[in-house]
C-alpha cells in the first residue's frame, strides 16, 4: 500500500512528460502487453524516472565513474529500493514480475545504475526472507529507503564459477565470528554499508557455508582498489577483505550451514533482475537503431529503405520480445515457487543476456562509425550489458544448471 501511494503521488504531483521515443517502443514492442493496469502504472513511473532522472546523466556517470547515490535515493522514494521486500519493514511487497518490469524500464535510462539497484534489492530480500524479526527491523528500513546500500559477497579470487569451494573462514569465538579471507569483484564494495557475506563455518562443500551480515566500520574489514572496468562504471567494484574481522553471531542469517542455499535463492531472483536489465538495454538500443536508420542517408536514401537493415531490425525486435517473454515466465515461476523455477531463471538469464547483447551490438553496427563514439549512447549499452553474460553465474554455469536439472529429473 505504502509504495502504491508513493507511485500514485509521483504520477499526480510530478506529472512527468514521457519520452516520446520510449513510449512508442513501449507500444510497438509490447513491453506493456499482458500487464495489469497496476503493472502498467509501475512501468510508466519507471520509464519516466529513467528518461528524466537517469538517461540525461548516464554518460557522465560512466565517464566520471560517479555512483549516483542521490538519484538512487530518489528511486527508493518510489519504492524501488526494496521492490520485493515485505512492506512491514519498508519494502514495496511487489512480485518478481513487477520487479522485472521495473528493472527493464529503469535500465533504458542507465543499465549500470539499475544493475546495482537490482543487487541491492537482492540483498534486502535475503535479509528480509532469511533474517529474524530483529535483523529485519535493524537492516530493512534503511536498505529500502537506500539510506544504506548493500553488497552481495560470494566470489573469491580462487572461487568463481565453483562458488561452493569458497575459503573465507568464520570461526566462532563466544558470541562473535572471526572472519578471515577476501571476496573479489564486489559490486558497490567500499561505498556500501551492509555486506551479505558467504563464509565457511564448517567443512568443505556447500553445507559448510553460512551467511553473515557485516557492517561497514567493523574493525578488520577493508577494501581493495577500485577496479577499472569496460562498463558498469556508475558503480564501484572492489575486493572486500577480512582480517580478524569480528562479526556478532546475531548477524548470521539462518542457521550455520544454510548460507549456500540462501546465496543461491538470492541469485535465482538476481538472474531474473539482471536479465531484465539486459531487456532494458536492448529495448533502448532497438529504439536508437530505428531512429538512426530513419535519418541517416547513404546511397541517396535513408538507411531505413535498405531491406537488409530492415530485416536486421525486425530480427532484433523479435529477439527482444522472445527474451522478454522468457524472463517474465521465469519471474512468474519463481513467484509461484514452481518446481521448474530454477531452470527457468537460468534459461532466462542465459537467453536474454546473450540475445540482448547481440541486439545492442547489432544496433551499434547500424550506427556505423558513430556507434563507436562516446557521444552516442549505443556503445555504453553494449559495454554495460556485456558483463551480464559473466556475473550472477556465467552463461556456461547457466547451461550446467539447466542440463543438470534435465538429466536428473524423474
Ligand atoms: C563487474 C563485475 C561485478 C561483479 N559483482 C559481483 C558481486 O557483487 N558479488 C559477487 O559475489 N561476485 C561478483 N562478480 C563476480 C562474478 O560473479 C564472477 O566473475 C563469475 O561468477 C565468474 O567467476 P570467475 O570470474 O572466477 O570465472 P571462472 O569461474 O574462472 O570462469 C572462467 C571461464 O570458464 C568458464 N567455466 C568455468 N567452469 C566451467 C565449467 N565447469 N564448464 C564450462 N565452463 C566453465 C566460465 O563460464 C568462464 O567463462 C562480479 C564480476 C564482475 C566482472
Amino acid at each position: 500500500l505504502q509504495q502504491s501511494v508513493f507511485l500514485w503521488l509521483y504520477l499526480i504531483i510530478a506529472d512527468p512528460i514521457p519520452a516520446v521515443g520510449l513510449i512508442s517502443v513501449l507500444c510497438s514492442l509490447t513491453a506493456a502487453h499482458g500487464l495489469t493496469d497496476e503493472q502498467k502504472e509501475f512501468q510508466k513511473v519507471a520509464f519516466d524516472f529513467a528518461a528524466n532522472e537517469m538517461a540525461p546523466h548516464m554518460a557522465e556517470w560512466d565517464q566520471k565513474e560517479i555512483f549516483p547515490v542521490e538519484t538512487m535515493r530518489k528511486a527508493a522514494q518510489l519504492g524501488f529500493g526494496g521492490i520485493y521486500v515485505q512492506p512491514d519493514f519498508g519494502g514495496s511487497g511487489l512480485s518478481r514480475l513487477d520487479t522485472s518490469v521495473i528493472f527493464e524500464a529503469l535500465s533504458t535510462g542507465c543499465v549500470s545504475t539499475t544493475a546495482y539497484i537490482s543487487i541491492h534489492n537482492m540483498c534486502g530480500w535475503m535479509i528480509d526472507t532469511f533474517g529474524n524479526n530483529e535483523q529485519r527491523e535493524k537492516f530493512c528500513p534503511d536498505l529500502c529507503s537506500m539510506e544504506k546500500f548493500a553488497s552481495y559477497c560470494l566470489t573469491e579470487p580462487g572461487s568463481g564459477s565453483d562458488a561452493a569451494s569458497l575459503l573465507t573462514s568464520a570461526q566462532r569465538k563466544g558470541d562473535h565470528y572471526i572472519l578471515n579471507g577476501s571476496k573479489a569483484f564486489i559490486s558497490g564494495g567500499g561505498d556500501t554499508d551492509v555486506y551479505v557475506v558467504m563464509c565457511r563455518t564448517g567443512g568443505k562443500g556447500p553445507k559448510g557455508i553460512s551467511c553473515l551480515v557485516v557492517e561497514k566500520g567493523t574493525p578488520g574489514l577493508s577494501f581493495g582498489k577500485k577496479e577499472k572496468k569496460v562498463g558498469w562504471n556508475s558503480q564501484p567494484t572492489r575486493a572486500v577483505i577480512f582480517e580478524d574481522c569480528e562479526v556478532p553471531v546475531s548477524n548470521r542469517l539462518g542457521e550455520e550451514g544454510q548460507g549456500f542455499g540462501i546465496a543461491m535463492k538470492g541469485l535465482n531472483g538476481g538472474r531474473i533482475n539482471i536479465a531484465s536489465c539486459s531487456l532494458g538495454a536492448a529495448h533502448a538500443c532497438v529504439q536508437l537503431a530505428r531512429d538512426h536508420l530513419l535519418v541517416r542517408k547513404q546511397f541517396g536514401e535513408t538507411l531505413s529503405n535498405n531491406q537488409f537493415l530492415q530485416f536486421k531490425l525486425a530480427e532484433m525486435a523479435t529477439k527482444l520480445v522472445a527474451s522478454r517473454l522468457l524472463v517474465r515466465e521465469a519471474a512468474t515461476a519463481l513467484q509461484e515457487n514452481r518446481s521448474d523455477a530454477v531452470s527457468l531463471c537460468s534459461m532466462a538469464k542465459l537467453f536474454a543476456t546473450d540475445e540482448c547483447f547481440n541486439i545492442c551490438n547489432q544496433a551499434l553496427q547500424m550506427h556505423g562509425g558513430y556507434g563507436y563514439l562516446k557521444d552516442y549512447a549505443v556503445q555504453q549499452f553494449v559495454r554495460d550489458i556485456r558483463v551480464h553474460q559473466i556475473l550472477e553465474g556465467t552463461n556456461e554455469v547457466m547451461r550446467m544448471i539447466i542440463s543438470r536439472n534435465l538429466l536428473t529429473e524423474s
